[in-house]
């Protein structure tokens, strides 16, 4: 369960992109995060691993601040966090299956000796996930040779393997066509269900955030100007 308490993000040029949103996510449910561009969706997902530092209030992951965490204990606690980016944040130089056993470790200098070493558990988990979205037969490829549609599948897959208690996807669809935008958000709430995690998800489409959410987060301003089920939405609107 994920419990973010009054997150605050000012930035240092003054802007104030996240003021006091405070929300529970749990169980599997796919939440889906809409709002203007500059609404503050990015910051809001950032801050809750810390790839951005919150300035005030308390995002609490299972039961446990990780604002207050020490820098090698956010490292350890972002494992449990699973991260799918806007534009996929590929190795582009490794391989398909390189690129998704990295996300079972964290920076890694040495790729070769990498995969001489990996465990073939990991391995094997790899190639598990890698058939869940659909790019088995793509494990050797190189991440520069895909589609966008392919490589976020890669992306997906990344996240998923280092087996997280929450999804967190910033924009994932954003820089891919209709039919792949669709098939990454099929991919991502499918995950959410098996595996009985969820998911937030920023989006500036609404209707395929209607489409697929249960839950809508309404960002605007940096206020959260909506919290509630996705048919309560259209009531509302
Ligand atoms: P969204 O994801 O909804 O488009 P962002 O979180 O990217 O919104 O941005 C929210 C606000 O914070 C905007 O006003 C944006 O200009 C500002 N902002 C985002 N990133 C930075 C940054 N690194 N430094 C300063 N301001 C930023
Ligand atoms: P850049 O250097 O511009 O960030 P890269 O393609 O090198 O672009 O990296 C893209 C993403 O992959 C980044 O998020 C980076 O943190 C991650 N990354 C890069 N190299 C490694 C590595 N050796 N091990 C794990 N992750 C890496």
């Amino acid at each position: 369960m994920l419990e973010t308490i009054d997150l605050r993000k000012v930035y240092s040029t003054g802007d104030e992109a996240v003021s006091g949103v405070s929300t529970t996510v749990e169980g599997n449910e796919i939440v889906a995060m809409i709002g203007p561009s500059g609404a503050g969706k990015s910051t809001f997902i950032r801050c809750i691993n810390r790839l951005t530092e919150p300035t005030e209030g308390e995002v609490r992951l299972d039961g446990e601040d990780l604002t207050a965490l020490a820098d090698d204990e956010m490292k350890a606690a972002r494992r449990n966090i699973g991260m799918v980016f806007q534009e996929y944040n590929l190795v582009e130089r490794l391989t398909v299956m390189e690129n998704v056993l990295s996300g079972r470790l964290g920076y890694v200098s040495n790729w070769a000796a990498l995969r001489r070493n990996f465990p073939p558990e990991d391995v094997e988990r790899a190639y598990d996930i890698l058939e869940t979205v659909g790019l088995a037969d793509m494990e050797n490829k190189r991440a520069d040779e895909l589609s966008g549609g392919q490589r976020q599948r890669v992306g997906i897959a990344r996240a998923v393997v280092q087996e997280p208690t929450i999804l967190l996807a910033d924009e994932p669809t954003s820089s891919l066509d209709p039919d792949s935008s669709h098939a990454v958000m099929e991919l991502l709430t499918a995950i959410a269900e098996e595996r009985n995690i969820p998911i937030i998800i920023n989006i500036h489409e609404v209707p395929l955030a209607v489409e697929y959410a249960d839950r809508i987060l309404g960002l605007h301003d940096g206020e959260l100007v909506f919290d509630g089920p996705t048919d309560d939405l259209d009531k509302n609107a």
